[in-house]
Order: structure tokens, then C-alpha cells, then sequence
């Protein structure tokens, strides 16, 4: 989303982000501000979400909290990955989010959100990895594995 069309929200309450599952029963909220908001292209995320690419919004544990349907919340750990799990609902498979193994924070598949993020992409990772068949129509810089590595 250009900058220009981000509203300014003008209380915390008014910056609670809420999202939700794909049917409806698991719902979640948060507070900004990210600690990143970033496409991912590892071959993780791209299984993890069907898609080329993910959005991802990483935000810390205490501004995010689940309002509903947390108990059909199904957590998977891939055998191997150090940081990398996902979390789908029970009930319709869908993404959701899913806390870090030291339960600092909280990565946010940004396309189960229900309301403005107040936030937009920064970047794509794991540029490397893409799908072969993905045209890159962004303007965001590329790293091919994180930032800071080459
Ligand atoms: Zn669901
Ligand atoms: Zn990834």
C-alpha cells in the first residue's frame, strides 16, 4: 500500500490490529508497532502458505494475544528447522500465528489480518530461494538469504 493512502491512527486503541482464520474461529489482536514486516520466499514459507511468497509480520509476544478459538489453534515444528514452526486452525486449515520457540515473539502470516496493518512491507528475504515461476512486480530491496548476509 503507498504511504500516502496509511492512515494515521490516533490512539493505541484505535492501532489494535485484528485478524482471524479462515473460518472465523480463531481470532487474534495486536499492537503495534513490528519488529519487521517482510516477504519471505524460503521454500518453508512457500509450502507454509501454498504461495510464492509470504508476508510476514514479526511482532513481540506481550502486544499480541489470541481473543477466540485458541484451543483449535494445531501447532506444527519442522523436524530440523531452528526457528521456523507453523500454527493452522483445526477447523479449516488456514495460517495463523504462531509464537517463537523462546516465546519472545510472534510471527503474523499478514494475509490473515482483518484490519490495517498501519505498516507495509520492508523488504523481501530468502530472495534466493524464490519460486522460478514468480515475477517480482515490487520495488522493495531483495537479500537473497536475511538481511546482512549476502
Ligand atoms: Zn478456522
Ligand atoms: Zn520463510
Amino acid at each position: 500500500m503507498p504511504d500516502n493512502e496509511t492512515r494515521q491512527p490516533e490512539s493505541e486503541a484505535e492501532t489494535l490490529v485484528r485478524g482471524s482464520c479462515l473460518c472465523g474461529a480463531v481470532r487474534y489482536q495486536m499492537q503495534p508497532p513490528y519488529r519487521f514486516f517482510q516477504y519471505c520466499h524460503c521454500s518453508r514459507c512457500r509450502k507454509r502458505c501454498g504461495s510464492a511468497f509470504a508476508a510476514n509480520i514479526l511482532i513481540d509476544a506481550d502486544r499480541f494475544s489470541y481473543t477466540e478459538g485458541q484451543n483449535l489453534v494445531n501447532r506444527y515444528e519442522v523436524p530440523g528447522a531452528r526457528h521456523f514452526s507453523t500454527c493452522f486452525c483445526g477447523q479449516c486449515g488456514a495460517s495463523l500465528p504462531w509464537h517463537t520457540k523462546d516465546g519472545l515473539r510472534v510471527l503474523v502470516p499478514a494475509g490473515t489480518l482483518d484490519s490495517d496493518p498501519f505498516a507495509g512491507p520492508e523488504r523481501n528475504i530468502y530472495w534466493g530461494s524464490r519460486a522460478s515461476w514468480y515475477e517480482h512486480t515490487d520495488q522493495l530491496p531483495c537479500f537473497d538469504t536475511l538481511p546482512g548476509r549476502s
